[in-house]
């Protein structure tokens, strides 16, 4: 599914620079002078985007990664923040078969999850879903989604700047990776929590817009077009098509 194209050697910016077009105001207006628009998907300033994290695939290590998506003509490209391009993953509408497979990719992307801070310790508790850094024999900082099961509290101290420090102990159930369907510990630094704000970058809808567009022929969701029916039909003429002709060779 992953393509590992040429054209993914462009680096981000400058290929991200293509999309992007300045507006000159005339010398006589009295709005700012110039300033920077994105027509590709122009609902949402490109600095009100949520950054977004991504779950690698299948046959990587399924961890979370910071990602920058942005597309290619139809294709979206996904960058990994701090990897060089080379790492850089393409993905074509056409690469999804069924809405199942299509519905799976989109789960892979979310707005990033957040460092847990000492002072948010009382607000998680038993049942939270976070993002962790999962304990690794090979010393590698990977995330994986867990939920906490248990917390074993103490009480909170300071550092020398005053700053709360909490020297908890969270038990957590792994989801995925390494340790998945393990309970293991974690403390406050290990672990990241996940956004509220479900928003996903423009580039990630509007992909997944076409390729839902491409899967269901045109309709907008799941329901059956008048095409796949007409397909249906012309399916069915072909088996009674071939029923029909399967007759005797020795005719003649
Ligand atoms: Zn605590």
């Amino acid at each position: 599914m992953a393509l590992a194209s040429e054209s993914t050697q462009l680096s981000t910016s400058s290929t991200l620079s293509l999309f992007t077009k300045v507006i000159n105001f005339p010398m006589s207006s009295t709005s700012p002078p110039t300033f920077v628009c994105d027509f590709a998907d122009d609902e949402l300033p490109s600095e009100d985007w949520p950054e977004m994290e991504f779950r690698s695939p299948e046959d990587k290590d399924q961890a979370w990664y910071g990602v920058e998506p942005w597309d290619m003509c139809d294709s979206l490209v996904v960058s990994f923040n701090e990897f060089p391009c080379a790492y850089d993953e393409v993905y074509s509408p056409e690469d999804f078969k069924n809405s199942d497979e299509l519905k799976e990719f989109e789960e892979r992307f979310r707005p990033t999850s957040v460092q847990m801070q000492d002072s948010q310790c009382p607000t998680v508790n038993e049942g939270t879903k976070v993002c962790a850094t999962c304990p690794s024999v090979t010393g590698e900082v990977k995330f994986y989604d867990a939920i906490v099961v248990a917390v074993e509290r103490t009480e909170h101290g300071r550092d020398e700047e005053g700053s709360e420090v909490c020297g908890c102990n969270f038990k957590v159930f792994w989801n995925q990776g390494p340790c998945a369907n393990l309970v293991t510990s974690a403390k406050v630094g290990d672990i990241c929590l996940k956004r509220e704000d479900g928003r996903m970058h423009p580039k990630v809808v509007s992909f997944f817009k076409e390729a839902r567009r491409q899967l269901h022929g045109g309709s907008s969701q799941g329901e059956e077009t008048e095409w796949q029916k007409m397909l249906k039909r012309v399916n069915a003429a072909v088996q009674n098509y071939n029923i029909s002709s399967s007759v005797p060779d020795n005719l003649g």
